[in-house]
């Protein structure tokens, strides 16, 4: 049996350790977490002994990678100059941080080009992937795919084929792939997960595919909306997810739920969850 590497967003407000246990509780071996408060601002020092602590609890209970979260406020392809800097800015302090807890990813929204169009958008991301990655981290950043609401950059696998493209150093980016927002974008999740993997592997290459925000959503296919729903719950269904996080090409990766859950809410989504791999007896 492979093991289902699953978890979810948690809240770093008491620090890395805190959040290692609480994943524990929720029998999750993985979790998200915003690098900084989620509007942007200032982050918190880091405590090196809670890293440490956290460290050792990762290693005694084998987590699989996080996967950090940008702020979702950063606009990599704003029009403003002062905006993009501030992406930057915050992409670096992000990266210089992540670095303490090594091998890890950081995920981030590509943006909206606010009317400037996409390919000057994707223009900007690169650039400012570009002025952001170095040679020697650990940390690997991932494009998240988007919805595809407003002037979102990433609503297409071609759009964030695009963005790798024009990065040269590729070896530290991959994709994070929201079930909810990929949905919303028009992909058939529902009816054609192959289909939509094999797509995914013709323009992007499914090596680039490190993790997984598994979420049901509130809307119909190609609704652009984004609005994330309880695992069974919304218009995806338990059928459909079950197969994602079962699926051949998919079973080994990290699977983090950002549905509108507590705690408790959480545990029954993992227990569900762990239940259906167990299921596929695989
Ligand atoms: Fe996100
Ligand atoms: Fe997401
Ligand atoms: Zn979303």
């Amino acid at each position: 049996m492979s093991k289902l590497h699953i978890g979810c967003h948690l809240s770093n407000s008491k620090g890395y350790l805190a959040m290692g246990r609480e994943a524990l509780e929720l029998d999750a071996d993985t979790f998200a977490f915003f690098t900084r408060n989620p509007r942007g601002g200032k982050a918190k020092d880091i405590d090196p002994k809670d890293v440490d602590d956290f460290l050792t609890l990762c290693r005694e209970h084998s987590f699989a990678p996080l996967v950090a979260h940008a702020p979702y406020t950063l606009n990599p392809c704003a029009a403003k100059e002062n905006l993009r800097d501030f992406a930057r800015e915050t992409m670096i302090d992000d990266i210089r941080r992540l670095e303490l807890t090594p091998n890890n990813y950081y995920n981030f929204h590509p943006g909206s080009h606010v009317g400037q169009g996409a390919d000057v958008g994707i223009d900007l991301i690169a650039d400012l992937l570009n002025s952001v990655l170095y040679p020697r981290q650990t940390t690997t950043v991932l494009l998240e795919t988007m919805a595809g609401k407003g002037s979102e950059v990433g609503r297409s696998f071609e759009e964030i084929r695009a963005v790798i493209d024009k990065v040269s150093l590729k070896e530290k980016l991959g994709v994070c792939l929201d079930t909810c927002h990929i949905s919303d974008a028009g992909y058939d999740v529902i009816n054609d997960l192959d289909g939509v993997l094999a797509e995914f592997d013709r323009i992007i290459g499914l090596d680039r595919l490190k993790a997984i925000h598994l979420n049901d959503s509130l809307n119909p296919p190609a609704a652009h909306k984004d609005r994330h729903a309880k695992i069974g719950e919304g218009h995806i269904g338990i059928e459909a997810l079950a197969r994602v996080i079962n699926h051949p090409k998919l079973k080994d990766l990290p699977f983090i739920l950002e549905t509108p859950n507590e705690h408790e809410g959480y545990k029954k989504e993992i227990a569900l969850l762990r239940e259906e791999r167990a299921k596929a007896g695989i």
